[in-house]
């Protein structure tokens, strides 16, 4: 099988599980007990939250652990919303990942926030101009993704952030994806806080962190024992934080080499994907994008068709998001960027990580070709 889903999930490396598994035997103990199997944990979560400081390029105690991507998020957005007493209005942009645009319309529902979802251009650029004039003196908070999911646009965030930081307006910036691939410092995305998910870094499923400045004030999201400085409370789940730690580190060290590697298999296998389906469409901006994602549209079939015959052949790929599969509603990030709804549904994703070898891209290529051509053919007779 030809995994080509990574920006979906991606295998747990053996560093990881190495460092995680001693937290799930052995040294089980509550980083919060006052004994030395309690304090064994502690000194655990405590070197790992010093390993995802230096990724973030932060202070330690600007670290809280989450249970993924989906709870930092929520954590940032309803916790500087409603805890930074500015105003009612939120900036955005209507590409992001649904954790943001739910907790953005919770804030709407529920709280009476304003939320302005600044327009992106064809290949998914946010529009800087509209941003600057869509900051408002009530804006409370500007949320945008480092790189979407669906299609690899990557954003200028420096330019978000100092734009936000000159109306003194905090900067969330969603991560998830760019981790690993880009620097996802505070410096560099002029970010007040940051998102990254473990399960997209070879780390744990349900592992997570926000980065926050410890200067904001966070209204936390789960109420307790005050654990993570007050900002989550509930007893640590230290296997994961462990190997969020390891996994950050390597990303860290690893990353410009794999993102210059993995940058030259991505457009190899877009011309690949081009010249074996000239009908085909890429997605996304063609220069500032993730090394990871390769997105295309297929005129003439159903995505679901051709990833049905992808994955008869071997390949396994995906429409774009793993929580928009399987529903019927075109890409909400496809729409946003001027394809007709109709086109949307023949959208194909392939995500690479660092282990994809050019031997694979071949046959993804090959597989394509006769998965659209067979969708081509469905598509005419029905
Ligand atoms: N943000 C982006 C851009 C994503 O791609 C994802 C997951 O696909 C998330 C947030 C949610 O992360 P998690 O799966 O860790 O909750």
């Amino acid at each position: 099988m030809i995994y080509l889903d990574n920006a979906a999930t991606t295998p747990v490396r053996r560093e990881v599980l190495a460092a995680a598994w001693p937290f799930l035997t052995g040294e089980f103990g509550n980083p919060s007990s006052h004994h030395t199997v309690g304090e064994a944990a502690l000194r655990a979560v405590d070197e790992a939250r010093g390993q995802v400081a230096a990724f973030f390029g932060c202070r330690a105690s600007e670290v809280t652990f989450t249970s993924g991507g989906t709870e930092a998020i929520n954590l940032a957005i309803k916790g500087i919303a409603l805890g930074q007493p500015r105003g009612r209005h939120l900036v955005s942009t209507p590409i992001e990942h649904e954790a943001t645009l739910e907790s953005l319309d919770f804030l709407r529902r529920v709280h009476g926030f304003e939320v302005t979802l600044v327009p992106v251009d064809a290949a998914g650029r946010v529009d800087l101009a509209a941003l600057a004039a869509a900051i408002r003196e009530d804006t409370t908070l500007v949320t945008v993704m480092a790189a979407n999911n669906e299609v690899g646009t990557v954003q200028d965030c420096a330019s978000i952030g100092a734009l936000s930081k000159a109306h003194r307006v905090p900067f969330h910036v969603d991560a998830v994806q760019a981790a690993g691939w880009r620097s996802v410092t505070a410096a560099d995305l002029g970010a007040d806080a940051v998102s990254i998910s473990g399960h997209k870094l070879g780390a744990l499923k349900g592992s997570g962190a926000l980065f926050a400045r410890g200067r904001l004030m966070l209204e936390p999201l789960l109420h307790g024992g005050g654990q993570e400085r007050g900002r989550r409370s509930g007893t640590e789940n230290v296997a994961a934080a462990v190997g969020l730690g390891v996994a950050a580190t390597l990303a860290a060290a690893e990353r410009d080499e794999a993102a210059a590697r993995v940058s030259l298999l991505r457009d190899e296998l877009i011309a690949g994907v081009l010249a074996a389906v000239p009908s085909a469409v890429l997605t996304g901006d063609a220069v500032n994008r993730l090394p990871s994602i390769a997105s295309f549209l297929f005129p003439g079939t159903s995505g679901e068709s051709v990833l049905l015959g992808l994955e008869e052949r071997g390949v396994v790929a995906s429409s774009g998001s793993a929580c928009a599969a399987g529903s019927d509603e075109p890409s909400h990030v496809l729409v946003a960027l001027g394809v007709s709804p109709t086109l949307a549904q023949t959208a194909v994703r392939f995500s690479l990580t660092q282990t994809t070898t050019a031997a694979e891209f071949a046959e993804a290529v090959a597989a394509t070709r006769r998965a659209v051509e067979a969708a081509q053919q469905l598509g005419r007779r029905n």
